[in-house]
């Protein structure tokens, strides 16, 4: 059986969603789809398919009880659209409650042990980071955003940890790694869990939402949460996944592993534009051909920049799969739609972020001094 491949670090390729549940335990998120008043986009469209423990954080939801919303960013340059997913599942959850707490890791340690940039570099990276998702929406107020290199916490519960798990335990997990990938995924366990030490408000329900193919991450942290339970009353963390976007080139996920896939936040819209009329298509070879076979949208990256991100609603969503599919759109216009499209986007969002950094440099104080200052 060709396995589906979840690598954290690495070049995930997932073909079939469905055989996660059987493979690795994923729950489907659609039973709990009735319990959203609200379901944001990435819900609607089947982004978010899979889950584990979401209705724990939605039973905190409903009884107005506290929650954090726990996910990171490595800092190893632009926010691409891939990251953008993760970020908006973030202030999506943190909208659904005044209860809901924000944790949002810079992942210098990773960045250094997985692409070796200093801690100096990342931290100039980092402000840009938390500008980005700042613009996207989130909300300043209930959210801590740290640098994990600098967090205490979180370098003593991975120490913690590593003496509750050996060599065999992570190879199952990870595979054959160097050390200091086990050492960062250590840590990024202490960040996950972090949220629930006492000085932060102590046992609660911890959402991170992921791409799929971090649920390694997710399955560590959980084993990590059982593990530790009686020393520190942790439960294990539940996850939200969101489907890997196609890279513009046609690679199986947008990453910054591969230049040519990628769309950023930082692209001028001059560049988005040409990397879009240059973009791997679903379409045929010849208009022939395409009108009367139809396109292919499910192997199409113009058609993911619709569906993810920027399709002005479900509707709109579904016109450009059908059109599509039945031959009555051609990728040149289809591809001069979604262009404009992301150049109103990126033109309101440069500005909206430009205007940020003092904030997300204010949000980056503010978050240093309540951590340092938490059980004193
Ligand atoms: Fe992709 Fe649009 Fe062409 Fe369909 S018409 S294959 S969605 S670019």
């Amino acid at each position: 059986m060709n396995r589906d491949k979840l690598d954290p670090w690495g070049s995930s390729s997932i073909k079939d969603y469905s055989r996660l549940q059987s493979e690795f335990g994923i729950e489907p998120v659609a039973p709990l789809l009735p319990r959203f008043k609200r379901p944001s986009h990435h819900l609607s469209r089947g982004i978010d398919f899979g889950q584990r423990d979401l209705s724990r954080v939605l039973d905190a939801m409903d009884n107005n009880r506290p929650y954090a919303v726990m996910s990171g960013i490595k800092p190893t340059g632009d926010f691409h659209l891939g990251t953008k997913m993760t970020a908006d599942d973030m202030v999506y959850f943190q909208s659904l409650s005044t209860k809901a707490m924000v944790f949002y890791a810079v992942a210098d340690v990773e960045a250094y042990a997985d692409n070796g940039l200093s801690f100096e570099q990342t931290a100039k990276i980092a402000t840009r980071n938390v500008a980005d998702i700042l613009a996207l929406g989130l909300d300043p107020e209930r959210a801590v955003v740290y640098l994990q290199s600098e967090e205490l916490r979180v370098m003593r519960l991975g120490t913690v940890f590593s003496k509750g798990v050996t060599n065999n335990m992570l190879k199952a997990i990870y595979g054959e790694r160097q050390i200091g990938l086990y050492m960062a995924a250590l840590f990024q366990a202490g960040d996950i869990l972090m949220p629930q030490l006492p000085e932060l408000g102590g046992p609660k329900p911890v959402l991170v939402p992921v791409g799929a193919d971090q649920d390694p991450h997710i399955r560590l942290a959980r084993d990590l949460a059982a593990k530790y339970h009686e020393d520190y009353g942790f439960i294990p963390p539940s996850s939200v996944y969101h489907r890997l976007m196609l890279g513009l080139s046609g690679s199986d996920k947008m990453s910054k592993r591969a230049a040519a896939s990628l769309l950023t936040l930082d692209d001028p819209p001059k560049d988005a534009s040409h990397k879009i009329s240059t973009a791997f298509t679903g379409g045929r070879d010849t208009v022939e051909e395409q009108r009367r076979l139809g396109g292919r949208p499910d192997i199409c990256p113009v058609f993911d920049l619709y569906r993810f991100h920027f399709a002005k609603d479900d509707g709109h969503v579904e016109k450009v799969h059908d059109e599509c599919a039945e031959g009555v759109r051609l990728c040149g216009e289809c591809k001069q739609e979604a262009n404009g499209l992301v150049k109103a986007f990126l033109e309101a969002h440069h500005k909206k972020r430009d205007s940020m950094m003092k904030d997300a440099r204010d949000l980056m104080a503010k978050s240093r001094s309540y951590l340092s200052s938490a059980g004193k």
